[in-house]
């Protein structure tokens, strides 16, 4: 059971269809437990959202029912990502919205990578 608010997994959400390749992405990364690809509204000079390929509505389903291996390996390719697109050494932001305060948008877990510029204050 999900644990966040947001309801049951639905496999119809656009993340679900972009890891079945049933709608295009600017893929970046890819692993047996996390998805990266460019947001299609981007907000900085560099916006990739990963997203872990399980079933997972938000951080809080994710972290209440991800398993060790699954939890470990999605934050590890964050790191990764980062590192690949040369954001370490300036810096970088990551961010997720859980449910409704947050305005989170699609029902599949996912954090926000923002970099390419001094991103400002945290909150608006
Ligand atoms: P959130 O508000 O945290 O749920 O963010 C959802 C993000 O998904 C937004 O930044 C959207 O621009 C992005 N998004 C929505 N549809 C797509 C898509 N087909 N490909 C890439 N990013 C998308």
């Amino acid at each position: 059971m999900p644990v966040s608010g947001l309801g049951e997994y639905d496999d119809s959400n656009v993340f679900a269809r972009i890891l079945r390749g049933e709608i295009p992405s600017r893929r970046v990364f890819e692993d047996e437990f996390a998805l990266a690809f460019h947001d299609i509204a981007p907000q900085a000079p560099i916006h990739v959202l990963v997203i872990p390929k399980g079933r997972f509505v938000s951080l809080a389903d994710f972290s209440a029912r991800g398993s060790a291996g699954e939890i470990a390996g999605f934050w590890r390719a964050v790191g990764v990502v980062a590192r690949d697109l040369e954001l370490e050494s300036a810096g970088y932001r990551v961010l997720t919205n859980m449910g409704e305060h947050a305005g989170q948008e699609v029902p599949h877990f996912h954090v926000h990578i923002f970099g390419g510029r001094p991103l400002g204050r945290m909150l608006p």
